[in-house]
């Protein structure tokens, strides 16, 4: 089923990350600039991520003994950083996810390199450390993003789709490789309705969201792959949603055979696996270099 299987550690069947982007209410202050601050309905949704539903979410995998990623835009770390402090204390991993979700290819290459470095900062300020992995906002990478994280020196990007295991992209420059996402393990679809920038959708119950999730889960356990999904606090850490999760990551643990690892963590045994002779796929970039069209 797969071709480039990978083998995990301690006989492991499948790694999973189960990764969270903390976008709190920076989603409403920079899609809605002007007036953003005052709009106190998408801010309370917002806030719920890292007060209520990221307590909720490490107090469950201290209890599993599992460690996992979040993703933070910078402003978010300063504007909670008991939730920075209280991820820490636990243990997890946190990912660079711009400064204020600002969308790359909104920005010039200057504006971003500037954005960009500034939320590194934060994140060395914070955390004490560079963050080695990254996440753009809405999944919008350009070439320009990937010649940077290069350029920075990032282990891996978590942003992509070209495969279903872990793959390096390469270019003139150096590589960085991708641990790749996809829609249908995002909590966006199925559970977020925000009627401020444009998102109206009949909100799933959290059994019929969550269900879609289980099965790429269990794909991903049957062909030894890699379980990766992307979900947001204030979606997916609801109370009803979360103790469907809860429940359901309460029956997979007995399972014993399952690696749940920060992304970090998984990108370096990749990185090893490969050292040692274990075939990884290279996508090579830039994919294109001009418009592509019917003209000549
Ligand atoms: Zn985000």
């Amino acid at each position: 089923m797969i071709q480039n299987p990978i083998t995990w550690p301690n006989g492991a069947r499948c790694a999973c990350a189960i990764t969270f982007d903390v976008d709190a209410d920076s989603l409403i202050h920079i899609s809605r600039p002007q007036d953003g601050f005052d709009r106190l309905n998408p801010i309370s949704m917002g806030r719920y991520g890292p007060t209520v539903a990221v307590p909720r979410i490490v107090e469950t995998y201290r209890r599993l003994g599992i460690k996992q990623t979040f993703f933070m835009p910078a402003w978010c770390m300063e504007t909670y950083p008991d939730t920075v402090d209280l991820l820490l204390k636990e243990g997890h991993e946190i990912g660079h996810h711009s400064y204020l979700h600002e969308d790359p290819c909104s920005h010039s290459g200057a504006e971003q390199d500037y954005w960009f470095d500034k939320a590194t900062d934060v994140h060395v300020k914070m955390t004490g450390r560079a963050p080695r992995g990254y996440r753009a906002p809405v999944y919008n990478v350009t070439q320009g993003v990937i010649d940077r994280l290069i350029a920075r020196n990032f282990l891996y990007d978590s942003s992509l789709m070209a495969d279903d295991m872990p793959y390096a992209m390469q270019t003139a420059a150096g590589e960085v490789m991708e641990l790749p996402v996809h829609w249908g393990n995002d909590d966006w679809p199925p559970f977020a309705h925000y009627a401020e920038i444009g998102y109206l959708m009949p909100v799933r119950a959290p059994s019929d969201g969550l269900r879609g999730f289980f099965e790429e889960f269990e794909a991903a356990y049957a062909a030894g792959g890699l379980w990766l999904p992307v979900l947001h606090p204030f979606l997916t850490g609801r109370l009803a949603r979360w103790q469907q999760m809860e429940r359901w990551l309460d029956s997979v643990m007995t399972r014993g055979d399952i690696w749940f690892a920060p992304l970090e963590d998984i990108c370096r045994h990749v990185l090893a696996q490969r050292a040692a002779g274990q075939t990884v796929r290279t996508e090579h970039l830039p994919y294109y270099t001009r418009p592509v069209h019917l003209g000549a």
